[in-house]
């Protein structure tokens, strides 16, 4: 159910296939299959900030106990932690989540769990012009294909809850894919830190800015800051925000005049 499973491969031997929204493919995962479950094991599953939100809100435990239970921290080549699921202790390797019966965080399962058996297909030119193309992933085990369930691609996005997870994720994009980080590595260990927070450890950002005199420092509609204190969604915008500002120099927050003001006298 992942698209990064060490055993799919790419649909190349009749060359890629590329649907878009209004094509239909041929897919249904059912408890009936000899293959149920076997997809749940032994795979490298990246995770989203959102998917950190949702899981843990699905699980109902703090994001501190779920990147500590859950997780493995990884370092990409620019210096910033990724997130990757950790596998079980077992022969299989099987994911933490997966039972006899399926997956228990069904409803808050991860974007690539979700997405299978679709994967995007987009360019920087397709996502400039607003298009979205998707394959189908070739994953020699998954007897999905023989059952004759028809999909249109555009409404199993849908039916899958894709879009938000997209909407968030085009907010992380713009820290991850920034030019300003195409050919730097972040070695500061206290921007490393503040970037696992903000991105990853949700409810440790809630505490760390309501806990602090952080948000005196910016200027921030009372509404903003209401909604951050219970909306993790709201917090994380607001997290984006204070990277690209903090990280890549970005506009998106406004310091306080008289912040701007003691900072100028300082320099
Ligand atoms: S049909 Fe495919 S997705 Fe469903 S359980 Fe089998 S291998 Fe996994
Ligand atoms: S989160 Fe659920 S769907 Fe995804 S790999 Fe684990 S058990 Fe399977």
């Amino acid at each position: 159910m992942s698209f990064t499973q060490n055993k799919i491969r790419q649909s190349t031997s009749q060359g890629l296939k590329v649907l878009k929204p209004e094509d239909n493919f041929k897919f249904a995962c059912h408890d009936g299959l000899d293959c149920f479950t076997q997809c749940c094991q032994n795979i490298n599953i990246f995770l989203m900030p959102y998917d950190i939100i949702q899981l843990k809100n699905g699980l109902q435990i703090s994001s501190e106990k779920f990147l500590q239970q859950y997780t493995i921290t990884l370092m990409g080549k620019n210096g910033l932690p990724a997130i990757i699921l950790k596998m079980k202790d077992d022969d299989e390797k099987s994911c933490p989540f997966v039972t006899a019966q399926g997956c228990r965080v069904y409803d808050s399962r991860p974007w690539a769990c979700r997405i299978y058996p679709l994967q995007p297909e987009t360019t920087k030119i397709t996502e400039k012009a607003g298009r979205q193309y998707y394959s189908i992933m070739d994953v020699p085990f998954c007897l999905g294909f023989q059952e004759n369930k028809v999909s249109i691609v555009r409404e199993w996005i849908d039916g899958q809850n894709i879009p938000i997870y997209i909407e968030m994720e085009e907010l992380f994009k713009k820290i991850t894919m920034n030019e300003f980080l195409s050919d730097k590595k972040i070695e500061n260990k206290k921007i490393q830190e503040m970037y696992f927070m903000a991105c990853y450890d949700i409810d440790r950002f809630r505490r760390f800015i309501f806990e602090s005199s952080f948000l005196k420092q910016f200027e921030i509609e009372k509404n903003e800051i209401e909604k951050m204190k219970y909306d993790d969604t709201a917090l994380y915008k607001f997290a984006m925000k204070w990277i690209e500002f903090g990280l890549l120099g970005q506009q998106g927050l406004k310091l306080k005049p008289e912040v701007m003001a003691a900072k100028k006298k300082l320099t």
